[in-house]
C-alpha cells in the first residue's frame, strides 16, 4: 500500500465516520499506523490534502502515530515490542524474531468543527 492508497483508505474511513456523526467538516484526523507499514509521512500528508479536496476532510490536519511492532521469539517464545523490524530477543538474545501484525490502520480520533454542523 503506497501513500496514495493509504490516503484514500483513510479518507474512506473518515467519510463513513463523519457520516455517522453527521459531521460536515473535519478539522483534524488522528491515525494509528502499524510500524511495519513503510511510508513517507510527508508524502502521505501532501497526498491526503490533495485527495481530501471537496470532501468533509478538506483542509483537515493529519496526525499519525506509529505503533510499535510486536515480535515473537522463535528461540524462547517471548513476545515483545520493538520499533524496528530487525530486533534481537531481549530475553535470550536470539537474533531471529518474527514480526506479529504491525500493519494496523486505525482511526483514533477525529476533530469535528461543530460550528459548521
Ligand atoms: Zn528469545
Amino acid at each position: 500500500m503506497d501513500e496514495r492508497e493509504l490516503a484514500n483508505h483513510v479518507l474512506e474511513i473518515v467519510d463513513q465516520t463523519a457520516y455517522r456523526m453527521s459531521a460536515r467538516r473535519i478539522l483534524a484526523v488522528h491515525l494509528a499506523v502499524g510500524g511495519r507499514r513503510v511510508f513517507n509521512l510527508e508524502r502521505l500528508r501532501v497526498t491526503f490534502r490533495k485527495c481530501a479536496l471537496g470532501t468533509v476532510a478538506e483542509g483537515a490536519a493529519l496526525f499519525v502515530k506509529v505503533l510499535p511492532v510486536r515480535h515473537h521469539c522463535q528461540g524462547c517464545g517471548n513476545n515483545f515490542e520493538a520499533s524496528s523490524s530487525e530486533h534481537p530477543c531481549p530475553e535470550c538474545g536470539h537474533p531471529h524474531t518474527e514480526m506479529i501484525g504491525g500493519e494496523e490502520l486505525r482511526l483514533l480520533e477525529m476533530e469535528v468543527d461543530d460550528d459548521a454542523a
